[in-house]
């Protein structure tokens, strides 16, 4: 029986129904994404974005600042952006350099056009069980189970790192889908008493091989969010090939969570642009 979650092809599929819907659309769907600085994993993640936008029809926008802008033209730059109607979503790409302040720059972006989902208003419908946009990973990661047909009702998801961008959304999300939650993180002590209970375990710490398949239970579903380099390579936080013997489903890295991030964030747009254009 094939074990493996396939994220490039759900990713694939959700793509091509995207680009279905963008094309019978007279003006297309706008993203600006705002770059500070050189950081280097940036330019691919931005160069991703961009490449993706464009296989479905999305038009974007590349904006690059110097390292050494203000916060205030920083602020001016967004709000130039919340006022222009043929911008339908704006993204700041992180990390920002160390001199502005990361919270009071996202807020600043009119959550009707957050694609990242982290406005304290959006993080905040999702506490709430309403309709916002939700951050492009955990959303992912909702498609992913969705798609594999794994109900959350009455298990127990063990999430391992409490993030805003990725742990964080995903508690209330699971909440929301009636499972039992529990969250580890750096602090916590004995991290393999709760991983041992996952029905689905969650792993987003970002150490290579973190959970071993003595860590897991027989037929847990394995979602490893986890980006590690080594040696041009990439690994997840799971041991996968010890651990995909005990597994029911899991998602590989590369090639799982992390083609759904940028497709979500597509689907994000859209659906900002929808509530703008209807
Ligand atoms: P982060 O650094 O903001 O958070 C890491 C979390 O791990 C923290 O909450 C911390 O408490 C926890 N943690 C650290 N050491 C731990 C330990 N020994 N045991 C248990 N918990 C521990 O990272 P993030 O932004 O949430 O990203 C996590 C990982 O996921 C990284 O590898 C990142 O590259 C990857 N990531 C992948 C995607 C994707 O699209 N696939 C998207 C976002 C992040």
């Amino acid at each position: 029986m094939n074990k493996i979650i396939d994220g490039k092809m759900i990713s694939s599929q959700l793509r091509n129904e995207l680009k279905t819907k963008v094309t019978t659309l007279l003006k297309k769907p706008h993203l600006v994404v705002i770059q500070i600085g050189n950081n280097e994993a940036s330019q691919v993640y931005i160069k991703a974005k961009c490449k993706a936008c464009d296989e479905v029809g999305i038009e974007f926008t590349h904006l690059k600042f110097p390292e050494e802008i203000n916060q205030e033209e920083v602020i001016k730059a967004i709000n130039k952006l919340n006022n222009d109607s043929s911008v339908s979503s704006i993204l700041v790409q992180l990390p920002l350099p160390k001199h502005l302040h990361e919270r009071s720059i996202l807020e600043t972006i009119n959550p009707l056009k957050d694609v990242d989902g982290l406005t304290s208003a959006n993080l905040g419908k999702i506490l709430i069980n309403e309709d916002g946009i939700i951050s492009c990973t955990p959303y992912g990661i909702m498609k992913l189970l969705e798609y594999s047909n794994i109900s959350l009702e009455g298990q127990h998801v063990v999430i391992v790192g409490r993030s805003n961008l990725v742990g964080k959304p995903l508690i209330s999300l699971c909440l929301n889908k009636n499972a039992t939650v529990t969250v580890c993180h750096s602090k916590t002590n004995d991290l393999s008493f709760y991983t041992k209970q996952a029905d689905i375990l969650i792993v987003a710490v970002g150490i290579k091989h973190l959970i071993t398949s003595e860590m897991i239970k027989d037929n847990a579903v394995i979602i490893d969010v986890g980006i590690n380099r080594e040696n041009g390579k990439l690994y997840g936080d799971v041991d996968f090939e010890h651990v995909k013997e005990k597994v029911r489903l899991i998602t590989p890295v590369p090639g799982g969570v992390g083609p759904m991030t940028v497709t979500m964030l597509l689907y994000n747009v859209m659906i900002n642009y929808e509530k703008t254009n209807n």
